[in-house]
């Protein structure tokens, strides 16, 4: 019997059942998929199966573990089979192995034991190949075998003699090697169609063919390899000629886009110009209607004052007609002219108002004492309601603002012949700095089509011909109306429903105002005027006599009839120079003041009357009389020492006012 195959025949069979698995003994790593896992029969068997890739920092992790077995005595003083499945190795590399073969050996000497067989079942032809050498090294018997359960039979049966233990002692003839070497020159020169298997050329136990099938093996490798480095070298082909067309594709759109930019560039040069030019021809446009506008406004002024002193004559029932007609026809002359102006102003982008600290509550009941009257003309209800919330002091454009409610009121009266236009103003939002207001004008007129809602905000733009014809107007006022929200940081919103109404509405945010200063300048025009009028109540001045400075002959003529007819006296000056004589020797009520004049003009003059000492009453009210009406003429006159001005043409019912304001006669006070 061979003893090194395993069992004297008497000795009782040794099968799988019998080995002892302990946990202790078992490695697992996840990570890699590698494992060990060992079992014994004490003092008989040594077990252990293997998988993954086995590197040696592996293998080196798994030391412990064999190491437990024979800590544990397990294969102590004994000669003992090993059984190591490999069917699940996938490599083994010769560090590893050597790294295994030495931890064995070591155990096997400090417990004086040693293998007396190994059986590899299941090793790949490259592992066979290895733990070969190393069989030598480690100086171990290695059998391979197919299969753990081969290995059981080979060690049980003692019969089995013809283990297919590789010899030692090799016969090889001259003329296989010669042949081997031929057959292997096929595999040089890749004639793989006349490579015989290796089962048709030489027999299993056949010396070399063991090394012919490991030959294939490598052959068939590098086979696949070339095959593999021809794809690569034809995919890195294609992927170069990919390439290069893209660089070609690049250079070309480099090109496409400079072209692009390059007229791109001449565009933006040329729209810049166009732009430039159209910029200067809308200031040179509205520079234009102001300056017609202004011309036209003076023979205008005339013409309503004078046609207003007619109307007041005796006169048949012919003549009224014409005059009332003439009246009219002027005074939406006027109104065109006034729209034209300042839609013109707004186009082009120029404002004249600065933001200014006011009483949204006092505005409201300015707007409304204005237009009450024309209200309840037609028999309407106008009404305004300003939400409690609101704070007394804001900072805004008031002047646009009073200049937009009036239109939109204007306009709501105008189309509504029943029932009530609403002015409404309520908080949307408040912050401790800011707060934003909405303001609507509702109206119950004969409301808007929703096809016509857009177009209404065109200039010149007006519905129905019959009832502007009716009730006068130029197509203008919405549009400067929106441009003005928009100006003021607000969108103009219409809501309306034919035969039920109409509203307007916009937010806008304002400036809450805390400070004391801001305050004071809101109420600097109010104490002002307190000045004026006890100044003039205090001074015995000869009440009626007023003194007009202006240099146009027409306007004067307008002036004297209308001052006369309300029952003043009145001295002209022809400029500034002349009424400051004038006010050295008579003691005048109040000055009206042109402004531009030859020799001095209204500003010089003013601060002549104030400052010089020579004038019999330095404190006299001096009523500027402007043609422009801007927010910045205005702060001029009250800079210069003027009290209060009226805007050209002066209508009748202004300069009454003022004039009652400034100057009462006996009857008005
Ligand atoms: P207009 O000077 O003709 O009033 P607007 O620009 O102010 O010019 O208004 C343009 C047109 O919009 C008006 O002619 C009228 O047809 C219509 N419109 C404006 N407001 C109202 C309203 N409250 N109700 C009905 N229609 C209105």
């Amino acid at each position: 019997m061979n003893q090194s195959q395993g069992r004297r025949e008497d000795e009782p069979r040794i099968g799988y059942e019998m080995l002892e698995f302990r946990p202790e003994w078992q490695f697992d790593d996840p990570k890699t998929g590698v494992y060990y896992h060992s079992a014994v029969i004490p003092g008989k068997l040594f077990f252990t199966s293997l998988g993954g890739d086995m590197q040696s920092e592996t293998v080196q992790k798994t030391i412990p573990f064999i190491e437990r077995v024979f800590v544990e005595g397990m294969l102590e003083n004994c000669e003992y089979i090993r059984i190591a499945d490999y069917s699940e190795v996938t490599k083994a590399s010769i560090n590893a192995r050597i790294l295994y073969a030495g931890t064995i050996n070591r155990l096997n000497a400090s417990h004086n034991s040693h293998p007396s067989v190994t059986y590899i079942c299941g090793a790949s032809h490259l592992v066979k190949t290895m733990l070969r050498i190393f069989s030598r090294v480690v100086k171990q018997r290695l059998v391979f075998v197919e299969s753990v359960e081969e290995a059981f039979r080979y060690l049980n049966n003692s019969r089995v003699s013809s283990v297919p233990v590789p010899s030692d002692d090799v016969v090889v003839s001259r003329r296989e090697i010669d042949d081997f070497a031929a057959m292997c020159g096929n595999f040089l020169f890749g004639k793989k169609d006349i490579i015989p298997a290796a089962s048709d050329y030489l027999a299993p136990d056949h010396p070399l063919n063991e090394l012919y099938k490991i030959i294939m093996i490598f052959h068939d490798d590098l086979l696949e390899l070339q095959k593999k480095e021809i794809e690569q070298k034809q995919e890195i082909e294609v992927a170069l000629e990919g390439a290069k067309k893209l660089n070609e594709k690049l250079v070309e759109e480099k090109h496409n886009v400079e072209k692009k930019e390059q007229v791109q560039l001449r565009l933006i040069q040329r729209l810049k110009r166009a732009r430039m030019q159209a910029e200067s021809a809308s200031k040179a446009k509205s520079e234009f209607l102001a300056n017609i506008s202004h011309e036209i406004r003076t023979p205008l002024h005339a013409v309503i004052g004078m046609t207003e002193l007619l109307i007041e004559t005796k006169l048949d029932k012919d003549q009224r007609y014409y005059t009332d007609t003439l009246y009219s026809s002027a005074k939406m002359l006027l109104m065109l002219i006034n729209d034209i102006l300042d839609f013109s102003r707004i186009d082009a982008g120029l404002i004249d108002e600065e933001k200014e600290v006011f009483n949204l509550r006092q505005l409201f009941l300015d707007i409304i004492a204005i237009m009450k009257e024309k209200a309840s003309y037609k028999g309407l209800v106008l009404e305004g309601n300003v939400d409690e919330g609101i704070p007394d002091t804001l900072l805004g454009y008031s002047e646009y603002i009073k200049q937009v409610l009036l239109n939109l009121i204007q306009n709501a009266i105008k189309f509504t012949y029943r029932g009530q236009v609403t002015v409404t103003a309520k908080v949307v939002s408040e912050t401790e700095e800011k707060v934003v207001i909405k303001m609507s004008v509702q109206d119950t007129g004969i409301g808007i089509p929703e096809e016509q809602q857009e177009q209404i905000f065109q200039p010149f733009t007006q519905i129905d011909a019959s009832s502007t014809r009716k009730e006068g107007g130029t197509g203008l006022g919405l549009a400067i109306v929106r441009k003005l929200v928009k100006l003021m940081g607000g969108e103009l919103r219409l809501k309306s429903n034919e035969r039920e109404g109409s509203t307007f509405s916009f937010s806008l945010a304002f400036d809450k105002v805390q400070d004391e200063a801001d305050h004071a300048v809101f109420s600097c025009k109010e104490s002002q005027a307190a000045r004026g009028l006890n100044n003039v109540s205090e001074n015995t001045v000869e009440k009626k006599l007023v003194l007009l400075v202006e240099d146009n002959t027409i306007n004067q003529k307008v002036a004297r009839a209308m001052l006369e007819k309300m029952g003043y006296s009145i001295d002209i000056a022809f400029n500034g120079a002349e009424a400051v004589e004038a006010l050295q020797r008579k003691n005048y009520g109040l000055v009206l003041m042109d402004l531009q004049m030859p020799v001095m003009d209204g500003y010089e003059a003013t601060k002549a009357i104030r400052n010089s000492g020579k004038v019999l009453n330095s404190k006299i009210p001096i009523i500027a009389m402007t043609a422009n009406a801007t927010k910045e003429d205005r702060q001029q006159c009250l800079e210069a020492g003027m009290d209060d001005y009226v805007p050209k043409p002066v209508e009748r019912k202004v300069m009454m006012n003022m004039l009652q304001r400034w100057l009462p006669l006996p009857d008005d006070r």
